[in-house]
């Protein structure tokens, strides 16, 4: 039962048009049929394998988000059913998830992942890097992807000036996009805020957040 009141909290704390992502990767499938059972319907994991078993076993009308970075020659196992990939940083990887798309009949939906921490150890693009992707012409021949947004992760520190000053950051060149003439159609989700900054993400106009163990229990 502590997983439906967790969510139940959860949920009456956020906006309206902040979408949640419960983060189950690592949790048995029982977690996550409570979760479902308390109404949650979009769930995210970082492992493509294990999000392909879950999504096996489990009902069919739950949506399946790829939080993790995406090992191109994995992209496969999930191309059926994924409905969206948070971690795309790459013209390479977004080749191999259209060329999949393209083989299941389906466009996938993906969010560009921005660096945007101090670390070096996180994904992403940088602002440059973004802007060569999207104006280049491979990007543009890609026919079974579709990108909706962003998504960035915010350095892990107790320096709350510093987290929402990346968050803003994001916030900014995601606004950019959505005043992009080319871009704006499809942009609408900022991916932004995971258990201990979402609520300061959401300040800094986040609006999907990706929550695992303020909802399941630590990990
Ligand atoms: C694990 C993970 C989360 C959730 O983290 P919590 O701190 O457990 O809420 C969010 N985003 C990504 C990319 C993750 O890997």
């Amino acid at each position: 039962m502590a997983i439906a009141a967790n969510l139940n909290l959860i949920k009456s704390t956020l906006p309206e048009q902040v979408t949640l992502v419960a983060v189950s990767k690592t949790k048995p499938v029982s977690d996550l049929m409570e979760a479902y059972d308390a109404g949650q319907r979009i769930f995210g994991e970082n492992k493509i394998q294990e999000m392909a078993e879950k999504w096996e076993e489990m009902p069919k009308d739950i949506q399946w988000h790829m939080i993790g970075h995406v090992q191109t020659n994995k992209v496969k196992f999930m191309a059926p059913f994924v409905s969206l990939v948070h971690g795309v940083d790459s013209l390479k990887l977004l080749s191999e998830i259209n060329k999949q798309a393209l083989k299941n009949d389906r466009s996938i939906d993906c969010l560009l992942q921005m660096h945007i921490a101090e670390e070096d150890t996180k994904f992403g693009l940088d602002k440059q890097e973004l802007h060569e992707l999207l104006e280049s012409n491979d990007f543009k021949e890609l026919r079974n992807i579709r990108i909706v947004g962003l998504m960035g992760m915010a350095t892990f520190t107790d320096d709350q000036n510093q987290i929402s000053r990346e968050f803003k950051e994001l916030n900014a060149i995601y606004e950019s996009l959505k005043n992009d003439k080319v871009m704006s159609n499809s942009i609408q989700t900022l991916s932004m805020g995971m258990s201990g900054d979402y609520k300061l993400a959401i300040d800094c106009g986040s609006n999907m957040v990706r929550i695992g163990s303020s909802i399941f229990g630590g990990r």
